[in-house]
């Protein structure tokens, strides 16, 4: 797409991002969504850049950079991970993170979370997150994490900007909304700590059933989507280093 276009149309929908000062007054949680090979390390899979990708790369660096400092600072950090059984493909995607495959795992600079007190790592089988943290007893395992640390903001960052994080965003926005998740107050999109991938409409036009998904323009949807819905989105994420 033509970046007058683009730029044509982000005016149209224009999204106003603020900057996000943490300062450990208020308990903000980190959700990370699916940093995982699968989606984010070139050639790992069927929905894993085919080449190196700039918006994708960023994502990854932003994440990594916020879960040190959360991580030093003790503060709470959620991690989805995508994660599929074989026999259960999920419409209208083609195989992807299965189980026990490296696609389904946290990206190279991430593992280390593996091994983090304040992490809590859930995989999930389907596109919402918060649909994918319910538990066989009924129980959610993120209302839980909210509940229990007593997170007031939550900050997210990951891939799809437009699938994966959009839905769980609006999700978490209408069980706030609906009491569900006391006492979470705030959702946050950074947008540099997301992205998503790219289909030029050039490249879908050759092939059958591929939806062109322009990567500059999607992520920009995604979060005018979330921002619509009732998150906040932010361009800019510092700490205040004065804090312990
Ligand atoms: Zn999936």
């Amino acid at each position: 797409m033509v970046p007058q276009t683009i730029d044509l149309l982000k005016k149209q929908l224009p999204v106003h991002q603020e900057s996000l000062l943490l300062t450990g007054h208020t308990t903000t949680g980190l959700v990370l969504v699916d940093v995982v090979n699968g989606f984010c390390t070139v050639g790992a899979g069927n929905l894993a850049p085919r080449q190196p990708d700039k918006q994708i790369s960023e994502m990854v660096q932003e994440s990594v950079r916020l879960a040190r400092v959360f991580c030093d600072k003790k503060w709470p950090v959620f991690a989805f991970l995508d994660s599929h059984h074989p026999d259960i493909p999920e419409d209208p995607y083609p195989p992807h993170c299965i189980v026990g495959t490296d696609e389904s795992n946290l990206v190279p600079a991430l593992q280390w979370l593996e091994n983090e007190p304040n992490v809590t790592l859930r995989r999930k089988d389907c596109i919402d997150g918060f649909l994918g943290s319910i538990e066989k007893d009924g129980s959610n395992m993120f209302v839980n994490w909210v509940q229990s640390n007593q997170i007031k903001a939550i900050l997210v960052v990951g891939i799809c900007t437009d699938i994966c994080v959009l839905d769980f965003v609006c999700t978490t926005l209408s069980a706030r909304n609906h009491r569900l998740l006391a006492p979470l107050e705030d959702v946050i999109v950074y947008s540099h700590g997301c992205a998503t991938f790219d289909i030029p409409v050039e490249i879908a036009k050759t092939a059958e059933d591929v939806i062109a998904h322009p990567q500059e323009l999607m992520h920009h949807i995604g979060l005018y989507m979330s921002k619509g819905r009732g998150a906040k989105v932010v361009s800019e994420v510092s700490f205040d280093t004065k804090e312990p």
